[in-house]
């Protein structure tokens, strides 16, 4: 059976140092400012005790489908049955819910070939990282982005490149490693660290090149956390969703932390610290849960307005509904996006027998979600209008019996009595227009990367040739 919530829990109390502001937490799973977001991760272990979500691994253990490496459609199809079951238990607000790294280590178990280097064989710890992972149903984050302090220069050639991740020294045994890589969405939560670099890295950057994977409690390993929403959320009807899916983000921060080498992926080498992510299946893998929790999360948005419209009683008025209808359309788009990329599978000669999700359409989901997302926070705030801030300060007012009678009369639509539309415009407040909200629009454009990357992406895709091929076949008729 995959782990429990409760065993997760247990594992995660490791004495790990978070900082919040001056604070030195050591326990997340017990501090306001982390525990309900640690119990809604143990939720998702709960949830996947049921059978459709896991697989069976070699020794017979279940473990989440994100760790299954896919062989076939009927198993990419399975793997976001998955991915889909658990983004709708956090409406899609868990960015880097434990199935997103697992599908990534997936990814790289299916090519381990790839962390065959000049120098450095990471290859049987990608295979050991997978079936480890696997076996005991952890939760990896990761770290793989460098700190953006001069984006003009290479690394080596920084004002301060000891900002950056970089090897102090190297044993018998190991490396020990200094510095500092953003952004470890989740990491505070996690058993495990993915750490590296997903951008080309330059020839003169090669010290610079390798990963690895920590555990968060090794000393030297500091986790710097920005301010936690869940903290500072009210009620369960003030903030629903930022009371509960406040997955956190923090700068993961290393002091001569120790690695053994049984942990190291790749080193000092570019080709292969780039390749682990886009030679492998690993970031297709990881973009089938992105995509799917997007598609689970615009459901949930376009639900906002629909219920919000009805409230309003503006439900029927023509131009609401073609805004809603565009908001639907958008959601179908999405969920397209994951559907087609499944059916269009790809089968390369290298992968061993795996299969990947078509390429270009998971990169074009990229911009979808970068796309879309500012229009449904947009729209539903359009569509609120002031309703969306006419709220007293906490739902339980509602309650007191001084001001409850006034709330009850003057806080209701024409369909809704005021304890329910005033939760109503709580959650929507919560998920579009708080502070957490905000977090997630920023989420949604940069946490697959900058557009300036993604866009530029696509133009190296097979699909330049393509489309030219077919202007060009216009042209040809005259
Ligand atoms: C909420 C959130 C969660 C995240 N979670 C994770 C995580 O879990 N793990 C992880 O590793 N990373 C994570 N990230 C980091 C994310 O991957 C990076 O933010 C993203 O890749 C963009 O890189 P950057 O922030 O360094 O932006 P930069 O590369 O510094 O770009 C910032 C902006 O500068 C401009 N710019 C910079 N260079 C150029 C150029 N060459 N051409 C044109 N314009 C340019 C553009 O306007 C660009 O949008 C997260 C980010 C966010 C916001």
């Amino acid at each position: 059976m995959s782990r429990t919530g409760k065993e997760y829990l247990e594992r995660i109390r490791d004495g790990r140092t978070v900082w919040l502001g001056t604070e030195r937490v050591t326990d997340v799973t017990a501090h306001p400012a982390f525990a309900r977001a640690a119990a809604s991760i143990a939720g998702l272990y709960d949830a996947a005790r049921d059978d459709a979500l896991t697989v069976a691994g070699p020794d017979g253990r279940r473990t989440h489908r994100a760790f299954d490496i896919a062989r076939s459609y009927g198993d990419l199809v399975a793997k976001r049955r998955a991915h889909r079951a658990w983004a709708k238990q956090s409406f899609g607000f868990l960015g880097r819910s434990p199935d997103y790294m697992a599908s990534g280590v997936a990814g790289f178990a299916a090519r381990p070939d790839v962390f065959v280097g000049q120098g450095f064989d990471g290859s049987e710890v990608a295979i050991e990282l997978h079936g480890r992972l696997r076996g005991e149903d952890l939760f990896a984050a990761f770290t793989i982005t460098n700190p953006s302090t001069d984006r003009s220069r290479p690394i080596a050639a920084q004002a301060s490149p000891e900002l950056f991740l970089r090897v102090e020294r190297e044993t018998d045994a190991g490396i020990v490693v200094s510095g500092s890589k953003m952004i470890g969405t989740g990491a505070v939560f996690a058993d495990e660290i993915v750490v590296g670099t997903i951008e080309p890295l330059r020839p003169e950057d090669t010290e610079f090149a390798f990963s690895f994977v920590l555990e968060p409690g090794t000393p030297g390993v500091s986790l710097v956390s920005r301010a936690s929403y869940e903290q500072t959320a009210g009620g369960e009807r003030d903030n629903p969703i930022s009371g509960r899916f406040d997955e956190n983000d923090s700068l993961l921060v290393c002091e001569s932390v120790f690695v053994p080498w049984e942990r190291v992926l790749t080193y000092r080498d570019t080709k292969t610290t780039f390749g682990m992510w886009w030679d492998t299946p690993a970031y297709t893998n990881m973009a089938h849960q992105a995509s799917t929790r997007f598609w689970t999360k615009l459901e949930f948005l376009a639900g906002l307005a629909v219920l919000i419209t009805r409230g309003n009683g503006s439900a029927d008025n023509p131009m609401v509904r073609a805004e809603v209808g565009r908001l639907l359309g958008y959601v179908q788009l999405a969920r397209s996006s994951v559907l087609a990329a499944e059916a269009a599978y790809e089968q390369r000669p290298d992968d061993g027998g795996a299969v990947r999700l078509d390429t270009s359409i998971t990169f074009a989901q990229r911009i979808l979600a970068g796309e879309l997302y500012p229009k449904f926070v947009h729209q539903i705030r359009m569509l609120s209008g002031g309703s969306l801030t006419q709220v007293p300060a906490s739902w339980d007012d509602l309650r007191d019996t001084e001001v409850g009678p006034l709330l009850a009369t003057y806080a209701a639509s024409v369909t809704q009595p005021a304890d329910e539309r005033v939760a109503l415009m709580k959650l929507a407040w919560d998920a579009v227009g708080s502070e957490f909200a905000s977090r997630h629009a920023h989420y949604e454009q940069f946490y697959q990367g900058a557009p300036h990357v993604y866009l530029t992406q696509m133009t190296f895709t097979p699909d330049a040739d393509a489309c030219a091929a077919e202007a060009q076949r216009a042209l040809d008729l005259a």
